[in-house]
């Protein structure tokens, strides 16, 4: 039997108390994996055990296809119409928002995320987005194609199948919300693995699917390991479209895998290493707060975090001053005291992974303007860190960080700009500081990346795409672009009059 994970939440941000059953969400029930093995789930502000939960195995992923499938092939997919999956979707949204502070909690204690930025940016963005995803499920169709007064011709957008997702730590009820979402909506059954590391909201909202009304089997949740569970699926003949967020690198085993097995259907999120631009004749006081937005919300750990900011040289000093007295001032803590503005990374890994890289930039003799220090003994936390002098081959210029560490560096014009922030094989963001409208949107569209913000950073919405250029991705999550990821697209002719 599962155990059964029960936590009294005492804190300002909330106070209540989460009980339930941490098995793997298999066609409908709660059950232990096929090992009967367990993952411990770690609080990062302390370092210590908060629970374990059941580890799905390889031999679990054919159970869930199997199940999906069934379901599939009886309840769901042609199934169901449009209209029962919106009800259902707009039912889930419904508990989502009943719930919304106990998973605000929930996901502050698993991932060290501040219960502000939990209950603000991840929980309404989920429910926004199964909201969103509800209103399209009655509005999927095709077309038809003029060809000849002879014969109609039309397609239709038909569910793909059973569906794997696999989605990270950083935002793990957001990453899932976006994934379930559309993939519910076009009426595809599902096999998602969340992160070994934060299984504890996805395993919640399991139970909330259960209440919501979806029939067993549509939606299957298995937390395991990635070489493991996610490779099952990855690798999975009767799965037909693998949908993927996480790292550049694990992204290609994904894609390796498809190759070798089945050739299923590949959506990659990858990482970034996004320019932040800010020009002479921005708004300096609003640059400041954005730019520390872009780099240290969420612990730098965003895909599209502003990870490079590139100055103008007319106002560098300046505003280097203004950032670094900005980054002293990020008050660090526990992520459910409301004080709070910075939490612990997500796990020792992490840290260490972070910390590494700081280290690196010191060695290869980069300047350390604020932080670069691990804050503390208890948890995982990293001081916001600033380097400067910096050369474009070094390690912490080139690659993603994913931790609260930025680059300032100062270029001369618009071309000198241009080419330093194309100058990376990620493409997932980038950001632009001007009053001058005409130079901001010049700069937004010579920039290789899915998303140009101008005048702002790390703004998202349930119905404007994301997704990125480069090796940042494959296919763009969101708004009606996430739809084509779930639906095959059929072409029937019908003869009405042609003769032979
Ligand atoms: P990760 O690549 O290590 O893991 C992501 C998921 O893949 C996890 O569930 C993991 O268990 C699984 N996995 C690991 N090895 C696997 C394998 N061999 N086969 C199949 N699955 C496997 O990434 P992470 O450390 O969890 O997340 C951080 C990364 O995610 C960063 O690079 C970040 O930029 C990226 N990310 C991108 C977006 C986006 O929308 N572009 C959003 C969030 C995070």
């Amino acid at each position: 039997m599962p155990s059964v994970f029960t936590h009294e939440f005492n804190t300002p941000a909330y106070k209540g108390k989460v009980s339930f059953d941490t098995g793997i969400f298999l066609n409908g029930k709660f059950v232990d994996g096929s090992d009967r093995t367990t993952i411990d789930v770690i609080n990062p502000t302390t370092g210590k055990v908060i629970t374990a939960v059941s580890e799905a195995t390889p031999k679990d992923v054919d159970t869930a296809v199997d199940a999906a499938q069934k379901a599939f092939d009886t309840v769901w997919g042609l199934n169901a119409t449009g209209t029962q999956r919106s009800i259902l979707l707009g039912k889930l949204a419904r508990l989502l928002e009943e719930h919304a502070d106990e998973l605000a909690a929930l996901e502050s204690l698993d991932n060290g995320k501040t219960f502000h930025w939990a209950r603000n940016a991840d929980v309404a963005g989920s429910i926004d987005c199964i909201r969103y995803y509800a209103g399209w499920a009655d509005k999927i169709s095709g077309q038809v194609q003029e060809t000849s007064e002879a014969k109609l011709t039309y397609t239709r957008h038909e569910p793909i199948g059973v569906v794997g997702q696999i989605i990270p730590w950083n935002f793990p009820l957001l990453m899932l919300a976006w994934k379930i979402g559309p993939a519910l909506a076009t009426g595809n059954a599902i096999v998602l693995k969340p992160s070994e590391f934060t299984p504890l909201t996805a395993i919640r909202v399991s139970h909330l699917i259960n209440e919501a009304g979806f029939p067993p089997g549509v939606v299957n949740i298995i937390t395991g390991y990635g070489n493991t569970v996610g490779n099952a699926i990855a690798h999975h003949m009767k799965i037909e479209k693998v949908a993927f967020t996480g790292s550049t690198l694990v992204g290609r085993k994904v894609m390796e895998a498809s190759a070798k097995s089945n050739l299923k259907n590949v959506t990659l999120e990858l990482g970034g290493k996004s320019p932040n631009i800010i020009f002479d004749d921005a708004d300096l006081d609003q640059a400041v707060n954005w730019a520390a937005f872009g780099i240290f919300w969420n612990q730098g750990q965003t895909c599209c975090a502003g990870s490079r900011i590139l100055v103008q040289e007319g106002i560098y000093d300046e505003f280097l001053k203004r950032f670094t007295e900005k980054a002293r001032s990020i008050k660090l803590g526990d992520p459910l005291d409301p004080q709070t503005a910075q939490g612990p990374q997500v796990s020792e890994i992490q840290f260490n992974r972070i910390m590494d890289y700081i280290k690196s930039g010191k060695e290869a003799g980069a300047k350390v303007e604020a932080g670069g220090q691990r804050q503390g003994t208890e948890g995982y936390f990293i001081q916001p860190t600033i380097f400067t002098n910096t050369s474009p081959d070094m390690k912490i210029v080139q690659e993603e960080i994913f931790g609260p560490v930025g680059v300032v560096i100062k270029f001369k014009d618009e071309d000198d700009v241009v080419r330093q922030a194309n100058d990376t094989f990620y493409g997932l963001a980038a950001a632009v500081f001007t009053q001058n409208l005409s130079r901001a949107i010049k700069t937004a569209h010579r920039l290789k990346a899915g998303t140009a913000w101008v005048n702002c950073i790390n703004q998202l919405n349930s119905n404007v795409p994301f997704g990125g250029f480069k090796q940042s991705g494959i296919g763009r999550e969101l708004g009606e672009y996430a739809l084509l990821n779930y639906t095959a697209v059929k072409a029937v002719h019908i003869n009405l009059d042609i003769k032979l």
